[in-house]
């Protein structure tokens, strides 16, 4: 019987092709040549031939799928993106001071995770807001010719997917052309390999993976390698990048089960076709369900158009009261975790890279349905 559809916004929903593999793999994994290690992957060690082949094809993977430049590293960690938002100022705020001091980053802030993001650096840099949409309801992005960017700032942070508010960069700015000196750091935890980067653009992009790329544990950096050997003196060895870029993500012991999921995931999508091909079915899948709540006078989505995201919608019901049978009814029909964050309310749906087409169907005919019962 086919599982039902997942909506949550994270730790989400995972291809079941991929689950199952994992399962079948469990308690022996398999070379690619089918040899049995007699091992499952959590108890083989991260330095061992075995792990290594799998943490190799994985970083191999990933950088043929989102096109990452040989000049850019690769870094598998932990912490998460929380523990980003202060290792980001550790290594990247000094900048263009020295490792001992405090330097400035500019942050856009457009929702609540960007938000985080300046609180946490304010231990660690000085902060300038270049441009804040909060009085907005964090419904849109200012426009790039609108930030107060600093003129001494090491790097600029952006979050270029709201997970909670839903609001996404469809295009990244040009730093240089804005008359920014500054590296450019992205937070895109909640749409990393739903779309293509211009790495020309970036200087360093991190992100939890339990969104789009398997299960909470392991956090992705890329950095450009002239970034790298800036960190302030207080910053943690495991977390300075040079440290875990010199050791191939092996100063300590990587999240090697996430590493070997998130591996299973690289070759789902690759078999979809790679990332444009994973990118032209999550447009579709977006414009179905904006269309299904743009159409109706039943739900509504605040968030300005030009800046709606393809991987987070998050709606509401004009007449509030029906929250509990909407997602009650939901329930029922097989359609989970649409509850919307606590901080917004109404709900929301994550429509990430593993869930297909169907799923959104199934959703937007269940709104339809519950419209023409309670509208
Ligand atoms: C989920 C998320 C995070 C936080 O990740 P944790 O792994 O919980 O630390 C950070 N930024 C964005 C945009 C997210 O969606």
């Amino acid at each position: 019987m086919q599982r039902p559809f997942n909506f949550s916004a994270g730790p989400a929903t995972i291809a079941p092709e991929v689950l199952a593999q994992a399962a079948a793999e469990m308690l022996d994994w398999p070379d690619a040549s089918g040899r049995h290690s007699g091992m499952g992957v959590m108890e083989m060690s991260h330095r061992g031939k075995e792990f290594q082949s799998i943490y190799e094809q994985a970083e191999a993977d990933l950088r043929e799928l989102l096109a990452i430049p040989s000049n850019f590293k690769i870094l598998f960690m932990q912490g998460g993106g929380l523990a980003e938002n202060a290792i980001v100022p550790l290594n990247l705020s000094a900048l263009r001071t020295n490792a001992g001091a405090q330097g400035v980053a500019d942050f856009v802030v457009t929702g609540s995770w960007s938000d985080k993001s300046q609180k946490e650096a304010r231990k660690f840099s000085q902060v300038n807001i270049a441009a804040n949409s909060q009085a907005d309801g964090f419904t849109n992005i200012p426009d790039a010719s609108t930030w107060k960017l600093s003129t001494q700032a090491s790097y600029v942070h952006l979050c270029t997917n709201e997970t909670i508010n839903g609001v996404e960069y469809h295009a990244l700015p040009d730093l240089k052309a804005l008359g920014s000196d500054a590296a450019l750091v992205i937070d895109f935890s909640s749409h990393v390999a739903s779309r293509t980067v211009d790495w020309n653009r970036v200087g360093l992009a991190f992100g939890g993976a339990q969104k789009n790329l398997g299960p909470a544990g392991l956090t992705l950096v890329v950095v450009r390698e002239d970034l790298l050997g800036h960190a302030m003196s207080i910053c943690p060895s495991a977390f300075d990048y040079k440290i875990v870029a010199d050791n191939q993500s092996m100063y300590n012991t990587p999240p090697t089960y996430s590493i070997y999921i998130a591996g299973l995931i690289f070759q789902w999508l690759k078999r979809q076709g790679g990332v444009a091909a994973i990118e032209a079915r999550n447009i579709a899948k977006a414009k179905l369900l904006y269309d299904a709540i743009d159409g109706s006078g039943f739900y509504v989505n605040k968030v300005h158009p030009d800046c709606r995201s393809r991987m987070n919608v998050p709606f509401f019901l004009h007449n509030e009261s029906h929250n509990d049978a909407f997602l009650t009814g939901a329930k029922a029909a097989r359609l989970l975790q649409l509850k919307g964050h606590k901080s917004v309310g109404g709900m929301r749906a994550s429509i990430y890279n593993a869930m297909p087409m169907e799923g959104v169907v199934a959703l937007v005919n269940y709104m339809r349905e519950f419209e023409r019962t309670h509208g």
